[in-house]
């Protein structure tokens, strides 16, 4: 449901009393750059923008500022969608129906860092946080490779990175230990939520509430390393891609590319132009190891370089950032799919059949690699119509190209239909039968 230009008004009237004159804005410029987030990625999605349009911003700068902006939204009847750094890639955190944005970038306090656990307000950028746990003599056990994003929009939107391998998502269950959150309520009130109680917020968009803080798990601090490695073919890097994903100390994060998403990377002397890539970030102990399993596939390392801006800007380099740096260097349209499965090393010439000029792009995961699947983009039928083809593969997927809630989706809606009986958090993003798009899978999808 849209609102009024009268219920506007007289929110954004309110707002102001409560955040200041700048913590509020109804300037077309403001709504419209709160609207948009990484869809473009998709080009389906692309085809659909704008989605939605912001009828106003709001710009909470603390914990309690984000529940009195909830709910002074509640009592004029607007919808609220929240958002981070505007990088998710499904749309997820475009304003379907208008109403209000609630920008979280100056709620960004680190609250607490404790033996075990650190505290942050949802605005925080994830790079911070891991700059924080550091100066403890500690380390997050993930983040995703768009370093900058927020903590809120990375438990929300996001689902793994720097740290799966051994952590997995960070749905698992170990990676969230409480949430204050903030319901569709007229009053004001963060409700505090621990353990197996604060798992439904996590990756499901805002939808069933909107996270104001997190702590998170903490674990002992490593001394990691970038590794860079190249090999004549691609086939040379997948062959090794698990084992050394399977080195112990287990490594934080191991991305390979073919020679011609390599070429597309920013230059850099450790990634030789025409040779497939490997990079990895490395427990220091296992550099040995590591060189061993390169050299007996016929690679080479490259380079090993040390501290956090180095192995940073590996994992920048890591999951959907090979495509994206992909459609920046072409003028081709490209689109891509989210795959997983052991055939995505033991059957990958079938794999590059699905679609006409198909590139993997491959990182090392626990069980089995998960990977992006790029192509040059025809038409949605065309890119629905290989999904069938992964299945009978043995590929597991995951389309990019919606922005429905796609985890525990009975459960967020039996949630939501308490915490937000309007239908105010986030509207448009949870699925009704007719609303999903067709080729989107459910079953079996594995985020990346
Ligand atoms: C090139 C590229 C690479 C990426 N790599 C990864 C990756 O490695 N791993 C990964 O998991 N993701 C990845 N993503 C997706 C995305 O960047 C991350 O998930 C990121 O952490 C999202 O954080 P954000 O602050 O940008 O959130 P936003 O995009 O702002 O929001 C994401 C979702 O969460 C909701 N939301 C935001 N804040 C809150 C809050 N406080 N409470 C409730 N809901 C909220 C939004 O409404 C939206 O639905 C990638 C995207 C791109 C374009």
């Amino acid at each position: 449901m849209t609102a009024t230009a009268e219920q506007i008004a007289a929110l954004a009237e309110e707002l102001v009393g409560i955040l200041g004159d700048r913590g509020v804005t109804t300037e077309l410029r403001g709504r419209e750059k709160a609207s948009v987030d990484g869809a473009k990625m998709s080009p389906i999605l692309a085809e659909q923008l704008p989605l939605g349009l912001a009828d106003i911003v709001a710009f909470p700068a603390n914990a309690q500022q984000i529940a009195e902006t909830v709910a002074a939204a509640v009592r004029h009847g607007v919808s609220v969608t929240p958002r981070g750094k505007g990088t998710g890639n499904y749309g997820q955190a475009i304003p379907m129906q208008g109403g209000l944005v609630l920008d979280m970038s100056k709620a960004r306090a680190i609250v607490e860092v404790g033996d075990g656990y650190l505290t942050a307000e949802a605005g925080t950028p994830m790079v911070n946080i891991e700059q924080a746990a550091r100066e403890s003599g500690q380390q997050i056990l993930m983040y995703p490779s768009t370093a900058q994003s927020s903590i809120g929009g990375f438990l929300s939107g996001g689902s793994g990175g720097t740290g799966s391998i051994k952590h997995g998502s960070n749905m698992s269950g170990d990676y969230v230990l409480a949430l204050d959150v903030v319901y569709a309520s007229p009053e004001a009130s963060l409700v505090h939520v621990e353990g197996e109680a604060a798992q439904p917020y996590v990756h499901t968009y805002g939808t069933a509430g909107i996270i104001a803080r997190a702590t998170i798990a903490l674990e002992p601090i490593q001394e990691w390393v970038g590794f860079y490695a190249s090999f004549p073919t691609f086939e040379n890097a997948t062959s090794i891609i698990q084992q050394i994903g399977w080195l112990d100390p287990t490594p934080r994060l191991v991305s390979a590319d073919l020679p011609t998403i390599a070429n597309a990377l920013p230059a850099d002397t450790a990634i030789p132009k025409d040779r497939a890539s490997l990079r990895a970030i490395l427990d220091a102990s296992t550099i040995e190891a590591a060189t061993a399993l390169v050299e007996a596939a016929g690679g080479r390392v490259e380079e090993v370089r040390e501290g956090p801006q180095a192995t940073v800007k590996i994992s920048m380099l890591s999951y959907n950032h090979p495509i994206e740096w992909l459609q920046k260097s072409t003028d081709e349209t490209y689109f891509h799919v989210e795959v997983s499965g052991s055939a995505l090393v033991d059957k990958l010439d079938d794999l590059h059949q699905v679609y006409p000029g198909a590139m993997l792009h491959i990182e090392a995961q626990r069980d089995h690699p998960i990977g992006m699947l790029a192509a040059p983009y025809i038409s949605p039928e065309a890119v629905y119509a290989g999904y069938d083809r992964l299945t009978a593969l043995g590929v597991g997927f995951h389309s990019p190209h919606q922005w429905f809630v796609d985890h525990e989706v009975e459960r967020t809606k039996a949630l939501a239909a308490s915490t937000d009986p309007d239908g105010l958090l986030n509207p448009g993003k949870i699925p009704t039968g007719s609303t999903v798009p067709t080729g989107t899978k459910w079953a079996g999808a594995k985020s990346a």
